[in-house]
Order: structure tokens, then sequence, then C-alpha cells
């Protein structure tokens, strides 16, 4: 399958093949062996999608025979390498990012992710792609939960804690493909990023000075050092056994098949799932709508099911027609059935290496926890490592990547597992207790909150942070405040304008004595610093903003006179009154000068 080429033809152009599917592996007068096309999917069939193929350059390494060393090496380019490189490309750091592949999204298979959530999108609009997502995706807030014929549930999520807020909407539907094309055409832009396509990484070892790589090519094979080297290469990863990660893993016997689909009339926009959907004999069936006006449907499989008989087109066409009447009238862009593990590692670095993404957790796919956690580590990373290569922040500050996004990764794993059990009960509790709900929720509220069709990922909190105060570790929502001059503005800007420092927020009126403190604290630390007035005050400082809705301190948890220490990656680090020596301390451990109990 081949689809027009970067940078001819721009991505939203690169809708589906017309083409069936072949499922051939494209030669190349080399030995390089090419990422297989179904890329872990059982079985697949449909028109595919045509992505776009980005060219091989011959390295240095190659055309010089030196080894060269580097401060950060990314090693996969899926939805986490690549938000990663961005991210450094924008606070100015230089990265190498290695793929084996030339192309974004599964090679010949579905978008895999579709649903993003607002901190994921928020972060993507910090990372200048947002707008791009925006116009292309699907906006949904509105979920709705069947079983048999009855709703038994339904949300809207715009009702949902203060997610209206946000300059994001709650969630966006979107093709992964589309994203990763736009994150690889922004880091084109930014520069920084020395992006080496058809780069498999064959080789590891690591000892205390760096880690050297073997890198395979179509050109030849070739050793690289890095200081740091972030494996982002999913779940089928080579790093763990090269590292002796050690994980807890489980397996379930539960099967799904996608159907991504195109229909003449469309059902409407909104999340729509089944616990048990009389047209896929009692089981499950989502469905979503994505770009391009393409469905995603979900239908659960028997355990036992053979994938290739279950992703047939007469199969799939079958079930369409059972769920939305014998006339129905569609075309099947793609079709791949799929099972699912959960794996959390216990380490999320391991010397020189960085566990990130599928490499670092594995969730089932409900609640769409695995690319948004993958992109949350992702921005956790950046600014820390961009921090230590900076010399803003000593090398320390690096090990608390492991204490937030483990943490997060145990909560997800565990939110997820939830789900995966409550839709594939054990016969026994779990099934009656599934029954139960079910049976209360068509008449009872309080019901409805037990039944799990999936939790939404959110941003998660930070508890365990050694960098973080027990005031902190929340995420700040991209509310809006008004600039000096009454421009409107968003937190994003503010971190913008900081500039990879940590942005503290002052609420409030300033003594001058605590004007001149903050004045001495901010030269000499990586701080920036700014006061925040409600719509009359008086400003004392040189740099203030207004926030006449009070959002910005609704966004930072905190009342009154306050201040807000902010993360470039829009955590809360701490919050506190006084200007004085507990913000000294707050600033130290931010930059994780200071350790902090874990207690
Ligand atoms: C059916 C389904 C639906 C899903 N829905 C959602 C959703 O709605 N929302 C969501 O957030 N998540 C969703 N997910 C999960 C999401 O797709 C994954 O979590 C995400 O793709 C992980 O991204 P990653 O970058 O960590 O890894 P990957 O996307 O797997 O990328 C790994 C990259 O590494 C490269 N690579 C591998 N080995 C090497 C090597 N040795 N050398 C060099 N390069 C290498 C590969 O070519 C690839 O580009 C879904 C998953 C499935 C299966």
């Amino acid at each position: 399958m081949t689809g027009p080429k970067w940078p001819g033809a721009p991505l939203e152009k690169l809708v589906h093949n017309d083409a069936t599917h072949t499922m051939t592996t494209p030669k190349t007068p080399h030995a390089y062996r090419e990422a297989a096309f179904t890329h872990g999917y059982e079985f697949t069939q449909g028109s595919g999608y045509a992505l776009p193929e980005y060219p091989f350059t011959e390295p240095p390494e190659l055309t010089t025979g030196e080894t060269r060393r580097y401060p950060v090496v990314i090693v996969g380019s899926g939805i986490t390498g690549l938000t990663l490189a961005c991210a450094l490309a924008q606070l100015g750091v230089d990265t190498v990012l290695l793929d084996e592949d030339n192309t974004v999204g599964v090679k010949g298979a579905s978008s895999r992710g579709i649903c993003y959530t607002q901190k994921s999108l928020e972060i993507f609009d910090r990372l200048g792609i947002y707008q791009r997502i925006a116009a292309k995706g699907i906006q949904w807030s509105i979920g709705r939960t069947f079983a048999g014929q009855d709703e038994v549930y339904s949300f809207d999520l715009r009702q949902q804690s203060n997610f209206n807020l946000s300059a994001q909407p709650p969630f966006i539907n979107i093709q992964q493909f589309y994203i990763e094309g736009y994150l690889v055409e922004r880091i084109y832009a930014l520069g920084h990023v020395d992006l080496r396509w058809k780069s498999r990484v064959v080789a590891f070892e690591q000892d205390a000075a760096c880690a050297t790589l073997t890198v395979e090519t179509p050109a030849g094979t070739y050793t690289l050092q890095a200081d740091h080297v972030i494996d982002a290469t999913g779940s089928h990863t080579p790093f763990h056994a090269w590292c002796g990660a050690t994980m807890t893993a489980k397996r379930g016997d539960d099967r799904w098949c996608i159907a991504d689909v195109r229909f003449k009339e469309l059902p409407p926009a909104e999340r729509h799932t089944w616990i048990e959907a009389p047209f896929n004999e009692n089981r499950a069936v989502w469905q979503h709508l994505m770009a391009d006006d393409v469905w995603r449907i979900d239908y659960q499989m028997a355990p036992n099911a053979d994938p290739s008989v279950v992703s047939r087109e007469d199969a799939v066409r079958e079930r369409l027609k059972k769920q939305f009447g014998k006339d129905v009238d569609c075309e099947i862009v793609w079709v791949g059935s799929y099972a699912y593990r959960s794996q959390c590692l216990d380490q999320m670095r391991i010397g020189h290496v960085f566990f990130m993404g599928d490499t670092a957790k594995v969730v089932s796919p409900f609640g769409a926890r695995g690319g948004n956690t993958g992109v949350a580590d992702a921005d956790n990373l950046a600014w820390k490592l961009a921090a230590v290569l900076k010399g803003r922040a000593p090398a320390s500050l690096l090990d608390s990547y492991h204490e937030e996004r483990h943490e997060a990764a145990v909560q997800n794993v565990a939110v997820t597992n939830r789900t995966a059990r409550y839709l594939r009960p054990a016969d026994g509790p779990e099934r009656v207790f599934r029954h139960a709900t079910i049976s209360l929720a068509r008449q009872y509220p309080f019901a409805r909150q037990l039944v799990n069709t999936g939790r939404m990922a959110v941003a998660n909190s930070y508890t365990r942070s050694s960098i973080c105060d027990r005031t902190g570790g929340q995420s700040v929502q991209n509310v809006a405040f008004q600039w000096a001059k009454g421009r409107a503005g968003t937190v994003n800007e503010l971190l913008a304008w900081a500039d990879g420092n940590l942005l503290l927020l002052v609420f409030g009126d300033l003594s001058a004595t605590a004007g001149e403190r903050l004045g001495q604290i901010a030269s000499h630390a990586p701080l920036r610093c700014v006061q925040v007035l409600g719509p009359d005050t008086r400003p004392l400082a040189r740099e203030h903003v207004r926030d006449p809705l009070g959002h910005l301190q609704g966004a930072c948890h905190v009342f009154g006179h306050a201040w807000a220490l902010v993360r470039p990656d829009g955590y809360l680090a701490a919050t506190g009154e006084a200007v004085d020596a507990t913000l000294v301390q707050a600033i130290e451990h931010a930059l994780g000068m200071q350790s902090r109990s874990l207690s």
C-alpha cells in the first residue's frame, strides 16, 4: 500500500486508500527488513488508510564511520516518542529520534487510538498542533450506555469537573496517525530533531558512562552513544530484555474486532456503548465517530473466536446489518481484531534508559488511557530533561519521572483492569455484580456510576512525588484570563512566556517588601513571576495579569491571597500564602534540589 509521499501531500488529503489491502511488504534494494505490515494485529481487511512516507537519509555515522555521542536519543516515533521530541524541540533541546518504519500510525492497519483527552489536547496546544487536531477531529461530550434495548446511563462531560473552563474541549476523536503526522510536520518546522526513519535499534548496552545503541538501516549498521535514551518503542519493546526490566503483567481471553466504517447516513456524534448488545449476541459494542466521517465500531467477540473468521468482510457486514438494519449502506475502511494485556513496569528508569508510553505500561483500550498517558509521560520528562541539560536543575530532577509517572501508570492499569473485568466478568461474584448493576441502573441513578464501560482518561495527580509539595501535584487547566492590556490569554500562553522556567503566580495585593523579595528570588532562580489581580486592583509588579472571573485562581486550587508555583508541564508544584522561606523551598524542591520524604 503506498500513500502520497512526504512532503508533497498535506496530511489532510490522506484519507484512505481505494486500492484493496494486499498485505505485501514493499521491497527495498537493501537487506533491511521492513517494519511488519500489520504491526501486531492478527488479521486485517478493508481498503486501509494511505499513510505518508518519509525519506531515509544516510546518517553521519555511516558516511564518516565515527561513533558519535548525543545527549538524548529517543527510540520509537509513535505518539509518545514524537510528543517528547516535539516538546524538547520547543524547549530548544537537540535530539536524535530513531524509528524502524518510515511512516506514522500502524502501517497497513487501523488508526488504533481515536480518543484524545483535554489534558493531551492542552499539551498539543502548547506544542502548536492543537488547531489542526480541532479542525480535523470530532468534538464530543455526550456518552450513552445501553443494555439490551434500554439506555441505562448517559453523561455530558461539559457538565462535569469544570471541563468547560479549559480552552480545549473534554475530548476530540481523531485517528492516531493524524496526530502523529501533525507532530512530524511540527518537528520538521521546529528543527532540533534529527529524525531518522528506517533506523531500527537492534542491540543495546550501557555502563556508568553512557549507553551504546546499534542501529540497522537500509544503508548499513552503525553504533551511536547517548547520555539519555528514551525507550518509546511500544508494547513489543526489545529494551525490557536488554535492561532486565521487571513488571507485573496479565493477559485475559477477551477478544474484540474493530470495524472502521463510513456510512451514507450518519448516526449521532455521540459515544454509544452497549454492555449487552442484542445485535452482538449480548456482548459489548462501542460506537464512535472519528475524522473523515469514519465510524469506529468495536465488537466484543466470543473469547475463543477465530480472528481470521470474525474479521472477514462478510462477517463484518452481517454484524453491521444486525446493528443498523439490513439496508445499511456503508463502506468498510478497515477491519482488525485484537486481544489485549495489562502490564506495568516496576521501574520507569533503568540506568540511562527512561521507559515511556506503551513500554512503561500497557492498558486495555477502555477509557483511552494508552496513548493519552504516553503523551503525559513525554510531557513530564521533556521539561525535566531540558532543565537538566540547560543547567537549570541537577540530574536528580530526573528521578521524579519514575515517581510521578509510575504512580499514574499503576492507577491507569488498575482503572482499566476494573473495566476489563466488568466487560468480561468471571463466573461467580463478578458476573452477579455486573448483572445487579445493570438491573439497578435502569431504575436508580446511584447504580449508574457502577456501570463500567470505561473510565475516560484524566490528568493523573501526583501524590507521591518528591518534587511536589502536599499542596501540589494537580494539573492546572488551560483556563482564560486577561493580559494587562485587556487581551484574553490562556495558561498555555503564560507557560510559553515562562519559556521552560517555573511560573509563579501571585494572587492579590502584594506588600512592597513581598514584591522586593519576589524580585530577589526570581533573579536567582529559573523562575518567571506574575501578579494576578482582580478587575480593579492596582498592580505592584510590572508583570501582571487580571483574572476577573477567578478561573485562573480556581485552576490553581487557591483562594484569596496566595501563590501558586506552576511547572512547565502545567502541573502545580506547590501553593502557599506568604512570600517567605517556604516559597524558596518549594522552588528548590520543584527543581529536584532538595529531596522531600515520600512518606
Ligand atoms: C484498538 C485500540 C484502540 C485504542 N484507542 C486508544 C484511544 O482512543 N486513545 C488512546 O490514547 N489510546 C488508545 N489506544 C492505545 C494507543 O494506541 C497506544 O497506547 C499508543 O499507540 C502507544 O504509543 P507509543 O508511542 O508508546 O507506542 P507505539 O505507537 O507502538 O509506537 C512505537 C514506535 O516504535 C517503533 N519501533 C518499535 N521497535 C523499534 C526498534 N527496535 N527500533 C526503532 N523503532 C522501533 C515503531 O515503528 C513505532 O513507530 C488504543 C489501542 C488499541 C489497540
